[in-house]
């Protein structure tokens, strides 16, 4: 599953490259499951119209379109499932097997959707009839101490399974919950409603430090997951713990543990963490 950073970091290549582009071609798939909206409503709403921005929202990939002649404005709405992946490429270049989608743009380019395993999903969304797309969730980004607080306070689950839990915040995978952890020096184990206030802002202060880091390196993917030009472009960030188990905590030289928290592989380090 790519984290939220790999995510941004496909919307905003994307987005520079295709921003201001026209959809005048659409080749879709036949296969349903893929489609959300039915592909031939997809087809239609999507031909002829410009592409505004493409931005993330949550894990999804939201392309915001142009009013057509006869309609208002749109939305295409990409979730990349497991192993999608978008590609910006040129029609000539060969079409990879589990190619869903095609968008044939006005300058040239194409947009294609890949996904071998097929839990992607593709959707269409006309805003004269439909609300526009925002996914479920706070982004970790945007949330100040008190709103962050608000969320784990009164919960009895592990604060392991609260990060992981898409609801509460939108987009916080296993590797930067782990590695926020760590720097909050808080055990993945704990009860969310025994965290301070204090030990609550240290993990805020944490994740938004790991995610920006992680955005300007261009994620940290382990997936087979590639960027925008389908290159295999992403630096691996320096994990603090995770995949790091018996290995030596770079701040202490304690051995990292792995348990199993909220059915997820786990990594802390046992002194650093309390
Ligand atoms: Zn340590």
């Amino acid at each position: 599953m790519p984290e939220l950073r790999e995510v941004e970091t496909i919307a905003r290549g994307v987005d520079k490259r295709i921003r201001g582009d026209r959809i005048v071609q659409v080749w879709f798939s036949r296969r349903p499951q893929t489609f959300k909206t039915p592909r031939a409503r997809q087809i239609k709403g999507l031909t002829g119209r410009t592409i505004l921005a493409v931005h993330r929202t949550g894990k999804h990939i939201v392309f915001e379109l142009s009013p057509s002649a006869s309609s208002a404005d749109a939305q295409w709405i990409v979730h990349l499932g497991m192993t999608g992946r978008l590609l910006v490429t040129s029609p000539e270049s060969p079409v990879a097997p589990h190619t869903h989608a095609r968008l044939f743009l006005e300058s040239g380019r194409e947009l294609r959707f890949v996904d071998p395993r097929r839990f992607g999903r593709l959707e269409f969304r006309d805003l004269r009839r439909e609300a526009a797309f925002g996914a479920p969730g706070d982004e970790p980004l945007a949330i100040d101490e008190h709103e962050f607080a608000a969320l784990f306070r009164g919960r009895r689950l592990s604060i392991k399974a609260a990060l992981l839990n898409q609801t509460l915040l939108a987009g916080v995978g296993n590797i930067y919950a782990d590695e926020s952890l760590f720097h909050a020096g808080i055990r993945p184990r704990r009860r969310t409603n025994r965290l301070t206030l204090l030990e609550l802002d240290r993990l805020r202060l944490a994740l938004r430090e790991i995610l920006t880091h992680a955005i300007r390196l261009g994620g940290s993917s382990v997936s087979d997951y590639v960027g925008a030009d389908g290159e295999r472009g992403f630096f691996q960030l320096e994990h603090c713990v995770y995949q790091r188990t018996a290995e030596p905590c770079r701040r202490c030289q304690t051995p990292i543990r792995r348990i199993i928290v909220a059915g997820r592989g786990t990594h802390y380090c046992p002194k650093c963490q309390r």
